[in-house]
C-alpha cells in the first residue's frame, strides 16, 4: 500500500499578514521541491484567508497543489459561540484540512478526547480533512504509560467513526515532550508509536483501512533529522511547527520524505 506523504506546518500564533503572505508564496512558488509530497499550511484564523489567496485556492482547489488548513475549530456549524471558528467558515475560505486535538489545545486550553471526537466528526460532516493529534508527556513516557496513554486517545478522539471516514483521517503522533523543545524521537521510538496506532486503526476499521491511513510524526522535526524519520515504514510524513516558519526549512523536510 503506497500511502502519498504528507507535511504539514503549524504556524501556530506567529507571523502577521505580509509576512504570511510572503511565506505561503515562497512554498507555492517553490513546491515542486517537494517531490510530490503534499503540503498543507495552516496559518492563524485570521490569515487563513490571507494565505488562501496567496495560493491563488479557487473552488477547494490550489493550482500548486499546496493547501490551507486551520489550527482548530468549533464542533458546530454556528450559532452563540463567540470567538469560535465553524467548520464551514474554514471551508468557505478554502481549506482542506483542520489540526484537531494538538497538544496545546489539549493542555492549555482543557480538550478532551470526546471534545476532539466531536470536532472530528464535525470536520468530516463539513468536508474537512482532520489531522488528530496524540502524545504523551515526559512524565507518562518516563512511566511506561506511552502505549495505555496513547491508546486511549486514539480510541477517544476516532470513536465511532466508519471505515470510510476512518480511513480519510489523517492521524499526528506528537510526543509532547518533543514539540518545540529541540528534542526529537528517535526514529525508532517514533515508529514504535505509530505501529501501535496503526494496529489500533486496524482494530477500530479494518487491516485495509489501517494500511491507507496516514500517520505523522511531530515534534522538532528539522530538515537534518527528517530522512532519518522518513525511512521508517509507518511515518508518513510530519507536522511541522518552528520549523515551518521558514520556506527552505518546511521544504527541506518536505523533500526528505519524497
Ligand atoms: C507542533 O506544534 O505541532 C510541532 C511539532 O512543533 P515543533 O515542530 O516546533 O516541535
Amino acid at each position: 500500500m503506497s500511502r502519498r506523504k504528507i507535511v504539514a506546518g503549524n504556524w501556530k500564533m506567529n507571523l502577521d499578514r505580509a509576512k504570511a503572505t510572503a511565506l505561503a508564496g515562497a512554498v507555492a512558488a517553490r513546491h515542486a521541491e517537494a517531490g510530490g509530497v503534499e503540503l498543507v499550511l495552516c496559518p492563524p484564523a485570521p490569515y487563513v484567508a490571507v494565505v488562501a489567496e496567496a495560493l491563488g485556492v479557487a473552488g477547494g482547489t490550489s493550482p500548486s497543489g499546496v493547501s490551507v488548513g486551520g489550527q482548530n475549530m468549533h464542533d458546530q456549524a454556528g450559532g452563540a459561540f463567540t470567538g469560535e471558528v465553524a467548520p464551514p467558515m474554514l471551508v468557505d475560505l478554502g481549506c482542506r484540512y483542520v489540526i484537531l486535538g494538538h497538544s496545546e489545545r489539549r493542555t492549555l486550553f482543557g480538550e478532551s478526547d470526546a471534545a476532539v471526537n466531536a470536532k472530528t466528526k464535525a470536520a468530516l460532516a463539513a468536508g474537512l480533512t482532520p489531522i488528530v493529534c496524540v502524545g504523551e508527556t515526559l512524565e507518562e513516557r518516563e512511566g511506561d504509560r506511552t502505549e495505555a496513554v496513547v491508546t486511549t486517545q486514539v480510541r477517544g478522539s476516532l470513536a465511532g467513526l466508519s471505515p470510510a471516514d476512518l480511513e480519510r483521517v489523517v492521524i499526528a503522533y506528537e510526543p509532547v515532550w518533543a514539540i518545540g523543545t529541540g528534542r526529537v524521537a528517535t526514529p525508532r521510538q517514533a515508529q514504535e508509536v505509530h505501529a501501535l496506532i496503526r494496529g489500533l486503526v486496524a482494530g477500530l476499521a479494518s487491516p485495509a483501512v489501517a494500511a491507507a491511513v496516514r500517520i505523522q510524526y511531530g515534534g522538532s522535526v528539522k530538515p537534518d533529522n527528517a530522512a532519518d524519520l522518513a525511512s521508517q515504514p509507518d511515518i508518513d510524513g510530519a507536522l511541522v511547527g518552528g520549523a515551518s516558519l521558514k520556506a527552505d526549512d518546511f521544504l527541506g523536510i518536505a523533500r526528505a520524505f519524497a
